[in-house]
């Protein structure tokens, strides 16, 4: 059981940030903001995917006006990605971001910063001071790769002061990077010092074959301890996908309960004399249509296959030419192998009554 690191409640809209409520799951829109349209159909889609809350990049007075346009046409609470301008976080603002991503690192000036944190104030949104690797790396010359978190936390508490000096205290931090140690570093250490809810990704991970398992160990390790309040898997491809991996995440270490069916395959051995693959991937396709939390197993052998999938709803497992069917681990039907999916579905079509 995983026992939450205690942070205050930040909201983006209707949406809780922090210990008390579950890990929100956020992904970012991947068009051009000033397609209104596409952007719209994309929101909704990673909306419907499981995602609460969205990010969408505002580079320029274009953008800022087609987002204020997005936010009525949308159900979800968006978040405004700002680097460089305060110009933009102040249209962003007004626009009705429900939050902001600010990276101070970008932003220099103290005035500029306290014009964005007033302006914020006043709409009563949160801002999330997001540091990045790569955007402090010229602070990173001639810094050994040990003093490289330091840094990255000194340069968060120093950001921190200036918000909490102007009275604002709606904030959401993170500290990201590509490097996997670095992000388990950076994390405990501002998870230690403040108490601030915590957004966790892995910054510029690749794509999705190169970054799912470096995400996964990333933030899954932080998780299990209790840190990050909110996530985003960041990959090079279908925004749509990064909601899918968060949920994975999540639910493989108890913190979503999802309501999809899920599908257990053996990993198969020379045990395995049938297309187990192949019968897997058409129980993956009929699995999609189905509007409950079952468990299915397709197991390669009758030897261990029908033990270890004890714990499932409804079993599959096959010999020579014959199948088997089991629900939570009893026999209740030998067929052909040939029939072995009909059956299948048969029993999983029970279920849906
Ligand atoms: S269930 Fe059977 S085929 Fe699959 S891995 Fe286990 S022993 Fe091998």
């Amino acid at each position: 059981m995983i026992k939450r690191r205690k942070t205050r409640t930040v909201s983006a809209g209707k949406v809780k940030i922090g210990s008390k409520h579950p890990v929100v799951i956020q992904s970012m829109v991947k068009l051009a903001t000033t397609d209104i349209a596409a952007c719209v159909k994309q929101i909704n889609a990673l909306s419907a995917a499981g995602a609460q809350l969205v990010r969408i990049a505002i580079p320029t007075r274009q953008d800022s006006i087609a987002f204020a346009k997005i936010v009525k046409k949308v159900k979800i609470p968006l978040i405004a990605d700002i680097h460089f301008s305060p110009e933009r976080a102040v249209e962003a603002i007004e626009g009705g971001a429900a939050k902001i991503r600010l990276n101070p690192g970008n932003i220099k000036s103290e005035d500029d910063i306290n014009r964005i944190i007033d302006c914020a104030k006043a709409h009563k949104i949160a801002i999330r001071i997001g540091i990045n690797e790569a955007s402090i790396r010229n602070l990173f010359h001639d810094t050994p790769q040990r003093k490289r978190t330091p840094l990255m936390i000194r340069e968060m508490a120093g950001y921190i002061r200036l918000f909490e000096k102007r009275g604002f205290n709606d904030i959401v931090l993170s500290v990201k990077s590509s490097d996997v140690a670095r992000t388990l570093e950076s994390n405990i250490a501002i998870a230690e010092k403040f108490d601030y809810p915590i957004h966790l990704g892995l910054t510029h991970a690749g794509l999705a074959e190169d970054a799912i398992v470096p995400a996964s160990v990333a933030i899954g390790t932080l998780l299990w301890q209790g840190i990050g309040d909110t996530i985003r898997i960041s990959i090079a491809g279908d925004p749509v996908q990064e909601v899918e991996i968060a949920k994975k995440i999540l639910a493989s270490i108890g913190l979503y309960k999802s309501r999809e069916p899920q599908l257990i395959v053996c990993p198969t051995c020379g045990r395995c004399r049938w297309d187990l693959i192949g019968f897997a991937r058409q129980v993956k396709k009929l699995l999609k249509e189905v509007k409950n939390p079952l468990r299915v197993a397709v197991m390669g052998c009758v030897v261990n296959g029908p033990g270890e999938a004890a714990d499932a709803d409804i079993a599959v497992c096959a010999a020579a030419d014959k199948g088997f069917i089991y629900k939570k681990g009893k026999k209740i039907a030998t067929v052909k192998q040939s029939q072995l999916f009909a059956a299948l579905k048969k029993e999983i079509e029970k279920y849906e009554k």
